[in-house]
């Protein structure tokens, strides 16, 4: 997974992470990781539940 600065995880829904980090604006991100080394997807949402939708919803390219 890239690693991020400042990434705190939240919680974790399959193999997706989600966390909160600041971007280079100073604003809370919410980000969507996945930890599939194959996979490698990853997204920034401006509210949590929209990353854990995006996290429910993601299909593992590398199963
Ligand atoms: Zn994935």
């Amino acid at each position: 997974m890239p690693a991020r600065d400042h990434f705190h995880s939240v919680m974790r829904i399959g193999p997706v992470q989600i966390g909160t980090h600041r971007d280079r604006h100073g604003h809370t991100k919410h980000a969507a990781v996945c930890t599939n080394d194959r996979c490698g997807w990853s997204a920034d949402y401006s509210s949590q539940s929209a990353a854990q939708l995006a996290a429910r919803t993601h299909r593992c390219t590398a199963r």
